[in-house]
């Protein structure tokens, strides 16, 4: 639970950091990130009018499935400008940010984590992770291309032109 004391705002507001357990996120469950150390935040709450202004950064290490080689890896997501208002009447003694901090940490998790950016993932046939060796099975099918075969007929000068897609509105 993150708290701050509101009793303590001065008039430049009042600055927290800490660190507070992973656990806050509430991924026991969750099949894609896990929570892998504490969260680090630097907050400082500020008076506006009948307002109270939290601001400041909130990072959390977690550890990722990648969506490609279904392998966890770490990484650290980063909140750099939280930025939340809350109504003062409601806080007296405390406020408990710890519902916003959450979720916007949970916002920040890419919805298709990669482990690298260049993860080769999983031969879709025989499921081998291709990061770690390449299989033996066949490469797939290069996608048909409708310039692949004027590309060839091109190499070769003095052919007859294909037939077929390519030569289609050209005579
Ligand atoms: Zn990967
Ligand atoms: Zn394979």
């Amino acid at each position: 639970m993150i708290r701050l004391a509101t009793s303590q705002i001065g008039l430049d507001g009042y600055r927290v950091d800490g660190e507070e357990s992973g656990e806050l996120l509430d991924l026991a469950n969750d099949p894609v990130a896990r929570a892998a150390g504490a969260i680090q935040y630097d907050l400082t709450v500020t008076r506006a009018g009948d307002e109270l202004v939290v601001q400041g950064t909130v990072a959390a290490p977690l550890s990722l499935r990648c969506s490609r080689c279904a392998q966890f890896f770490s990484t650290t997501v980063r909140v750099s400008s939280f930025l939340h208002a809350y109504e003062s009447a409601k806080h007296p003694e405390f406020l408990d940010v710890s519902d916003d901090v959450r979720e916007d940490l949970l916002l920040e998790i890419p919805g298709f984590p990669l482990c690298r950016d260049g993860c080769r993932g999983l031969c879709a046939q025989c499921g081998q992770d291709l990061n770690e060796s390449p299989c033996g099975c066949a490469p797939p099918e290069p996608e048909a291309s409708p310039w692949a075969v004027l590309d060839q007929w091109k190499a070769a000068p003095g052919s007859p032109p294909p037939r077929g897609r390519a030569s289609q509105g050209r005579t």
